[in-house]
């Protein structure tokens, strides 16, 4: 089982995030290589990476298991503004660029909202910008993340997925499926082979580069994108449980981006992650109906 969850990114760098994904029992992990929410960037420390590799090997953590996400603020659908979307465009070389001296093969990318532009005009703009930023000699990947359809949010449908990468001319493109998201626009995931036997028919399923097992707080296709725990949500935790250990992406890393937790029923503000515990769970394959209590219990 490859599974991880999404790790900070802080003064350490990607030392700091693999120390955090050790400390939870994971195989694999997912970065920001900065704020989520921004586009400012430090430098990429090659003492401290060179420091993770080793760490890494010691832990057999294979680097195909390591994953970057670009900032949510990057967005190549919408031209309405030109200097924004340039600047989507230049910060994402550079994030492939940041991701090759950090030995990362795949970041993970919201298609884009188009905002005032049709789906179709904003997928358009999402391929010429795509053509602009990888090519083959890239040794990074970017992988399209399939969307809940939240306002107008390109790539919600696998058939947008696949427009999009029939337009990128480098096959240096791939797939990240998200369980909330596909749930949330639509898709049942209660029948996860059902599922895969659809999108291989329009798109191949080896382009699929990493999953994220979320639960979903809403009901299906009700195109709203709020993550819940694993268990917690409507997806449920035997679905999940068998989207993990599908044997046709069972070397797929599995990536969990479910919500923090509150210090007690009362607090609105999320403090805890949750994910040595959801692991353990995972692992075990057995729901635990006292998740929440246990990750309070493990911080307090
Ligand atoms: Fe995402
Ligand atoms: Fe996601
Ligand atoms: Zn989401």
């Amino acid at each position: 089982m490859i599974i991880g969850s999404h790790v900070r990114f802080g003064s350490t760098q990607i030392l700091g995030s693999l120390k955090e994904a050790l400390s939870y029992g994971a195989n694999a992990f997912m970065l920001y290589t900065g704020a989520p929410q921004n586009t400012f960037r430090s430098k990429i420390d090659s003492n401290l990476t060179s420091e993770a590799k080793k760490l890494m090997q010691e832990n057999n953590i294979s680097m195909d298991n390591v994953i970057c996400h670009a900032p949510y603020i990057v967005n190549l659908a919408n031209k309405e503004k030109e200097d924004a979307w340039n600047f989507s465009i230049s910060f994402l070389k550079n994030e492939i660029r940041r991701c090759e001296e950090l030995g990362i093969k795949y970041i993970v990318l919201h298609p884009g909202s188009s905002v005032k532009y049709t789906t179709e005009k904003g997928i358009n703009n999402i391929i010429e910008a795509l053509n602009y930023i990888i090519s083959d000699d890239d040794k990074c990947m970017i992988i399209l993340e399939t969307m809940a359809g939240k306002g107008s949010e390109c790539g919600k449908t696998i058939e947008e997925v696949k427009t999009i990468l029939d337009g990128v001319k480098s096959s240096n493109i791939g797939v990240c499926l998200d369980t909330c998201h596909l749930n949330d626009a639509g898709y049942d995931m209660s029948n996860f082979d059902l599922f895969l036997d659809s999108f291989a028919k329009i798109i191949p399923l080896d382009k699929i580069k990493c999953i994220h097992v979320n639960d979903s707080k809403n009901e299906r296709g009700t195109h709203k994108d709020r993550h819940a725990n694993i268990g917690y949500g409507t997806i449920g935790f035997d679905n999940l449980i068998k989207i993990i250990n599908n044997e046709k992406l069972k070397d797929v890393p599995k990536i969990l981006e479910t919500p923090y937790i509150s210090k007690n029923d009362n607090e609105k503000e999320l403090v805890y992650p949750p994910y040595k515990q959801e692991i353990a769970m995972i692992k075990k394959g057995e729901f635990n109906p006292n998740l929440i209590e246990e990750v309070r219990e493990y911080y307090k």
